[in-house]
């Protein structure tokens, strides 16, 4: 039987935003001792911006509508972002052939031509080379029939509460926090210097995440939890995987909602301390 606090606990904290799927979990939280961390849609707003446009052999205006076919069914924060700059509506008639390649990009057929648009790795896959890029923000290239045609550079920002969330975490116990991304090793090691991360890993494919959790898990001391936050963007197999997955509700995707333990309702990590906080609470009630 289930302690009645704990179900108090429960209300508590779907009254600040925080669904929590059940009285377990909120045991498995009030134990947490490693926080590890998806970057984007999860740490930073995962809402990009193209912030230039750089061209190889192409106009500025037609890499851009390549990238933005390419990407016209993907829900990715990088495709989002790229189908507004480009601002147009777009007649699907001209896609085919799309392939999701995650942690990597997109591939699909533009007008009968095989376009590619995503990082480094997939240029190397494909085999087609690309030019230094300016490395301010996320590079997107394009490749057109194995063809480099140029990069697109989009910037996205840190949550306004990260860093307070981050902090926190340390104030309620946690001893390790670790952030996981996809996203390049500049960008990465930049915004988790910038957050006060203990860790980080750049350039993992989805499956190198649940290497990297599997890994951490062993690390944990025999008492301590291991929460796995993130939106759930390529991430819902490391959120089942972790003592406690916590999504984004918001932004995230529906796989997330679902493999996810607890929800947060606003997008906001500072809510994992408060999470935590309340949970710890429940714990000397019950006890
Ligand atoms: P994160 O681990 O930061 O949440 P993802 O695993 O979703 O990021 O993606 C990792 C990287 O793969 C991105 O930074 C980007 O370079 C590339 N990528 C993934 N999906 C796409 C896409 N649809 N279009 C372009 N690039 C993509
Ligand atoms: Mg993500």
């Amino acid at each position: 039987s289930v302690p009645l606090s704990f179900f108090g606990g429960i209300g508590g904290a779907s009254k600040c935003g925080i669904l929590v799927k059940g009285s377990n979990y909120m045991e498995t939280l009030s134990h947490a001792e490693i926080v590890v961390f998806d970057k984007t849609g999860t740490l930073t707003k995962g809402v990009f911006n193209v912030t230039a446009i750089h061209p190889d052999d192409c106009s500025e205006a037609k890499l851009l509508e390549l990238a933005a076919l390419a990407e016209s069914y993907s829900d990715h924060p990088i495709s989002r972002s790229l189908k507004e700059a480009y601002g147009m509506d777009i007649d699907r008639n001209r896609i085919g052939d799309v392939e999701e390649l995650s942690g990597r990009g997109i591939q699909a057929k533009v007008d009968g031509h095989k376009v590619c648009v995503g990082n480094d790795k997939l240029m190397e896959e494909i085999g087609v080379h690309w030019h230094p890029c300016h490395r301010l923000g996320t590079t997107v290239h394009v490749a057109l029939d194995g063809r480099y045609v140029g990069h697109i550079v989009i910037s996205d920002e840190i949550k306004p509460d990260a860093a307070k969330a981050i902090a926190e975490l340390k104030k309620v116990g946690v001893r390790r926090t670790v952030m996981l991304t996809g996203d390049a090793k500049a960008v990465g090691e930049k915004v988790a210097q910038e957050l006060g991360l203990d860790e980080v890993h750049t350039q993992l494919l989805p499956g190198d995440k649940v290497e990297e959790v599997e890994k951490l898990l062993t690390q944990k001391s025999s008492k301590g939890n291991l929460a796995f936050v993130g939106d759930g963007i390529n991430d819902a197999p490391v959120l089942s995987r972790a003592d406690i997955g916590i999504a984004m509700g918001a932004m995230g995707s529906d796989a997330a909602i679902e493999a996810a333990d607890v929800v947060l309702m606003d997008d906001q990590p500072s809510k994992i301390a408060d999470a935590i906080r309340i949970s710890k609470k429940t714990r000397r009630i019950v006890h």
